[in-house]
């Protein structure tokens, strides 16, 4: 078993299937053999309102990957107050596992061409592997927009990592939407959040749009 570890940091309001495929085919791509959801508590580029309670994004999560040993949930984010930042995540698994396990955080290439203004950028690029799922023939950032945050090294890291993931045309947004009309959300995420978002009554508004 390799000892990296995969961290994927969303909204998963709710968690589908294209974040599952994303993050289980980036981690073959890369060599970690685990994967650790992290639902964001506040995430400081979408409004706070609107967004399920942190505990049934978690829960959705836990029900998402139940039985997968490849995945865990991390509440850290969720539980920690103020606004979610990476860097602090990232931060915190680094002293909380051993220095040989190295560590990985997934985004996708729109998330890449922003990484700029993402607090501590730099800071966060040298602690951790940034992981960018893409699609295959995506076409590749204008790095120049990031040459005044990033040295070159890091850039050239940032490159090497790009791995191609299957795109699964599934957004959370538009989930919500069919909820709130009433169509069922079978096939598009795990059954088991399917049963979870109807029992618990979610997105039964389309609020948070
Ligand atoms: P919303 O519609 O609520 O903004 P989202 O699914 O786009 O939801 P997040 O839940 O925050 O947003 O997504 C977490 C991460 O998963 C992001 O990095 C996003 O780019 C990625 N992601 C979202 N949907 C897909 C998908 N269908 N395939 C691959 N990656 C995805």
């Amino acid at each position: 078993m390799s000892d990296r570890l995969l961290l994927f940091g969303g909204t998963f309001d709710p968690i589908h299937h294209g974040h599952l495929i994303a993050a289980t085919t980036a981690a073959e791509r890369v060599g970690a053999s685990r994967i650790v959801l992290i639902p964001s508590g506040r995430p400081p580029h979408k409004p706070a309102s609107g967004i399920t309670a942190g505990e049934h994004r978690v829960a959705m999560c836990r029900a998402a990957v139940q039985g997968d040993e490849r995945f865990n949930v991390c509440d850290f984010e969720v539980e920690s107050p103020g606004a979610s930042y990476t860097i602090l995540t990232v931060r915190h698994y680094r002293k909380v596992h051993p220095p040989t396990r190295e560590l990985l955080w997934l985004i996708g290439l729109d998330a890449l061409r922003d990484l700029g203004s993402w607090r501590e950028a730099a800071a966060l690029v040298d602690l951790c592997t940034i992981v960018t799922a893409a699609r295959p023939g995506y076409a590749a950032p204008d790095w120049d927009t990031l040459r005044p945050v990033f040295r070159e090294e890091q850039l050239a890291r940032l490159a090497a990592n790009i791995v191609e993931t299957p795109q699964v045309e599934i957004d959370a947004t538009a989930l919500r939407r069919r909820a709130a009309q009433g169509q069922s959300l079978r096939y598009f995420v795990p059954q088991a959040v399917e049963q979870y978002v109807r029992e618990h009554r979610l997105y039964q508004t389309a609020a948070g749009e």
